[in-house]
């Protein structure tokens, strides 16, 4: 007997055309069969709320889930990693952790996650759940040494992080340009277009990471000098962002996670590469004080921009909801329906998820965000952020 779902809401928004009023959604064995805005009795009623493909919080650490705020200070950026590192988990807490993110997550509407994983246990725990999206391998090896072993065990590193449920993809995740050798992001690149898996990379992040690419000077020296790890400069081919860009975007496809700092020379060459996304953390990149996002930049020239959470180390909750809130806050001229886009469909297309959630004949993901009933507010877009 095949399994029928039906919801009824005063709003659903099918990503491909205008809201529909007071309409039903019927899923069939996963499947979107139809919306309808006549009666259907056996339809569940959601009341004053709105039907949304499902919001797609393209990145986030789960590990750090359990955080009850996020990691201080914020600034200097180094500082903060240290105490990211101090704060590092043993497999007990890890596991709790990862828990609760996932519990956060689908509470909070998310249906798909694009994860960084540094342990296999995020593959085995987004196995066991409902979500969709992508585990991306977490590789990090500054030094030579590092560099030849981690490449080395990364075939072998793939078949432990692989998830075995068709909703979740395995990617892989270099860590950032102060955190990884090129040698090895080399290899990664063309493991990522043999094995066709995305990546994800925090890059552009701030000043002081385009300091050590280009002059070997700054804070980061500083915290790779007081660590032991500094490798010398092996950033002679890697200078630019603009040389990361052109490396990553031989990847199979990628998700450049941050690009607080971009520069219009890096948004046009972006602009030129269908295959690559970034993600915006909106209110990550509020808690780091950084300057105005580029995102108005990214948009006009038509790079797929999607959210992402980050961890509970740089933001209050994992709720992406909050973060388009966010997002609509801060760049009041960009219309609702494009900030519904980026915490959804962009979503979808940076994780090369197989359906953007409310489509017909395809899998069913759907977010369900209430409205406020009382509102006077008759256009359904502005309806959303009331
Ligand atoms: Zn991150």
């Amino acid at each position: 007997m095949p399994i029928e779902q039906a919801y009824r809401a005063r709003w659903v928004f099918p990503p491909e055309s205008e809201p529909i009023s007071d309409a039903t959604m019927i899923v069939v064995d996963g499947i979107l069969t139809d919306i309808t805005t006549q009666h259907v009795p056996t339809a569940k009623d959601l009341g004053s709320a709105a039907i949304l493909p499902g919001l797609v919080n393209a990145h986030v650490h789960l590990e750090f889930s359990s955080l009850s705020a996020p990691i201080a200070p914020p600034l200097p950026f180094t500082d903060w990693i240290r105490s990211v590192i101090r704060s590092r988990q043993t497999e007990d807490s890890r596991e709790s952790s990862l828990l609760a993110g996932i519990q956060e997550c689908l509470q909070t509407e998310t249906t798909a996650v694009g994860e960084i994983a540094t342990s296999p246990l995020s593959t085995k725990q987004l196995d066991d759940c409902s979500l969709a999206g992508v585990v991306f391998h977490e590789v990090i090896g500054i030094s030579e040494q590092a560099a030849r072993e981690k490449g080395n065990q990364l075939t072998d590193l793939l078949t432990e992080y692989r998830p075995q449920r068709d909703q979740m993809n395995l990617g892989l995740s270099p860590h950032a340009p102060y955190s990884v050798h090129p040698d090895l992001l080399q290899k990664i690149v063309q493991l990522s277009r043999s094995e066709h898996c995305p990546l994800a990379m925090h890059l552009a992040e701030n000043r002081a990471e385009r300091e050590l690419i280009g002059s070997c000077e700054g804070e980061f020296r500083s915290f790779l000098e007081e660590i032991e790890l500094w490798p010398g400069d092996v950033w002679q081919e890697f200078r630019t962002i603009n040389d990361y860009l052109r490396l990553l975007a031989q990847a199979d496809s990628a998700l450049i996670v941050h690009g607080n700092d971009f520069q219009s020379n890096e948004i046009e060459f972006l602009a030129t590469q269908s295959q690559m996304s970034v993600v915006y953390c909106p209110r990550t990149h509020a808690y780091f004080q950084h300057s105005q996002h580029p995102l108005p930049h990214l948009l006009n020239h038509d790079i797929n921009v999607a959210l992402g959470t980050d961890g509970r180390s740089s933001n209050p909750d994992l709720d992406l909801w909050q973060d388009a809130r966010h997002v609509r806050q801060t760049f009041p001229d960009l219309s609702p329906r494009e900030v519904i886009n980026l915490a959804t469909t962009n979503g979808v297309r940076a994780l090369k998820l197989p359906s953007d959630g409310l489509t017909l004949g395809e899998q069913a993901r759907w977010s369900v965000i209430s409205v406020d009933r009382q509102s006077s507010e008759s256009d359904p877009w502005h309806l959303l952020f009331a």
